[in-house]
């Protein structure tokens, strides 16, 4: 046996429909084995560790990361200071070594987001941590802020240097977000990175991550999924994977300076008028920029200088806390940026997105509606191309296109609309709810109205009519309905 089948019999104790096999340039990875249907589970993973998450601030519980604010009352006291959601989440996650290092660290503790699942790696005993492929560091970087703290905290528990950083990196590069918190799930962290992915993971109601098809995947097929949000434009997307995975992509998407025809990172073309001038140059050190339709080749410096500028003041826009305000400078921010961005950039879907958000919290009117229906259907039609097949993030988009339109329907009730156009606008929602369950079917961090609503729907529809969504639903996402039943 070699070192490769060990692991993936280690890994992989069930029946499985992939190999774990070497692949040039990227590591380890899953090639697939059979033919795999959209909709098919490829793997159940129960969780090595769990942990707090990363970037998030406030308590959390310090097992699963899970519940907040709040619910802290609920939680179960440890002697060591930390809390939990349940004893049985304490007994899971917390070891009487843990709780004796924990204790001894002087109060007040520092920020456990950082470095308690750090911790709960190297106390850990688990076999399978060892065959995690560490964060790859760019030469001669040094150790970043955060790492030099928790060297700092733990190196005085006996720890050697060396062994933090590895399970420091080692994590960062390979756990999954979970609600607030994050785990490693070591099996699915062996499937690689592409931003047009096949498959797609999700955290099931037994606390399984759950890696599943979202398109047909055939024999000999890499299996892959996303480790960022699909609706990272670049060069973004480039400087996340870089600085949380430490890879630079070289999927189909990032080849393609369109991003797959949707233009979602271009901007307009100052020489001419309908050019849009998008990324190019994958393989060099820095992005370069070319207009499609005149050539014309802006100098990259200025062009990096002037997207991080109007990124970060979306990011200090989100930061403001008078919501009245904030919509204000929102609206203003996309009404600026109109001149400099294509139609669906992703920084004006993202702005859209929490004018969105902001909205939701106001009496709708017809404007109010309008704009929310809007920037919700842009974001589903980009998604329609960058998120193949059963994407998880368009479940949430379709749930919140749902709430728009229901407020629509409710709101047109004295009759401003034809009635064509009231029954296409019913039809649309229902469309909508029952497609959003479907792509959120078994999730544990899915809206939790979606299943009662869902019900209530199907209820108030006779036989036929939810026969006729469902396949119209199994239809667009190609599946083979004996195996899969959506509704
Ligand atoms: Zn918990
Ligand atoms: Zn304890
Ligand atoms: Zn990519
Ligand atoms: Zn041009």
């Amino acid at each position: 046996m070699n070192d490769l089948d060990k692991v993936e019999s280690i890994l992989f104790s069930q029946e499985k429909r992939f190999r774990l096999v070497d692949i040039p340039g990227a590591g380890r990875g899953l090639i697939s084995t059979s033919l795999i249907q959209p909709g098919d589970i490829i793997l159940r993973d129960k969780p090595v560790i769990l942990g707090p998450g990363v970037a998030e601030d406030g308590t959390y519980c310090s097992g699963c990361g899970d519940i907040s604010g709040s619910n802290l009352n609920l939680m179960e006291n440890c002697s060591c200071g930390l809390r939990f959601c349940s004893v049985s989440c304490k007994q899971s996650w917390h070891t009487e070594e843990e709780c004796r290092i924990v204790s001894s660290i002087p109060e007040p503790k520092p920020n456990q987001n950082y470095w308690l699942i750090t911790l709960r790696g190297l106390v850990s005993e688990d076999p399978r941590i060892g065959f995690l492929q560490e964060l790859t560091v760019q030469e001669g970087a040094g150790r970043s802020k955060e790492e030099d703290e928790v060297v700092k905290l733990l190196s005085s528990f006996g720890f050697k240097e060396k062994s933090i950083l590895t399970v420091y990196r080692q994590l960062t590069a390979n756990t999954f977000r979970r609600g607030r918190g994050r785990g490693l799930c070591a099996g699915v962290a062996m499937v690689n990175h592409s931003c047009s992915p096949n498959s797609r993971v999700w955290w099931d109601e037994s606390g399984s991550l759950v890696l599943s098809a979202r398109v047909k995947i055939t024999p000999g097929d890499e299996i892959t999924l996303t480790y960022c949000s699909p609706l990272l434009g670049q060069p973004s997307r480039r400087n996340k994977l870089l600085q949380s995975k430490g890879f630079i992509c070289r999927c189909p998407r990032c080849q393609d300076g369109t991003e797959l025809g949707t233009y979602m990172s271009s901007i307009r073309c100052t020489k001419c008028k309908p050019g849009l001038i998008c990324p190019v140059g994958l393989d060099e050190d820095k992005l370069g920029w070319i207009c499609s339709s005149c050539g014309f080749k802006p100098n990259p410096e200025k062009v990096s200088g002037l997207l991080k500028k109007v990124e970060d003041e979306l990011y200090g826009l989100e930061k403001e806390k008078d919501p009245g305000r904030k919509l204000l400078l929102i609206q203003q921010y996309i009404e600026k940026n109109k001149k400099l961005f294509s139609s669906d950039h992703f920084l004006q879907l993202r702005a859209g997105d929490l004018m969105v958000g902001l909205m939701n919290k106001l009496a709708p009117s017809t404007s109010c509606i309008q704009t929310k229906e809007y920037y919700t259907r842009q974001t589903l039609k980009v998604l329609e191309t960058l998120d193949p097949g059963l994407s998880r993030f368009k479940g949430f988009q379709l749930f919140k296109l749902y709430q728009i339109l229901f407020e629509k329907i409710v709101h047109s009730a004295q009759g401003s609309l034809k009635a064509e156009e009231q029954f296409q606008l019913v039809q649309d929602m229902q469309t909508s709810l029952l497609e959003s369950k479907f792509l959120l079917s078994g999730d544990r961090f899915a809206p939790p109205e979606i299943v009662e609503n869902a019900n209530l729907l199907v209820r108030a529809l006779n036989q036929e009519q939810v026969e006729q969504i469902q396949d119209k639903i199994n239809q667009k996402y190609k599946i083979v309905k004996s195996v899969y039943q959506c509704i």
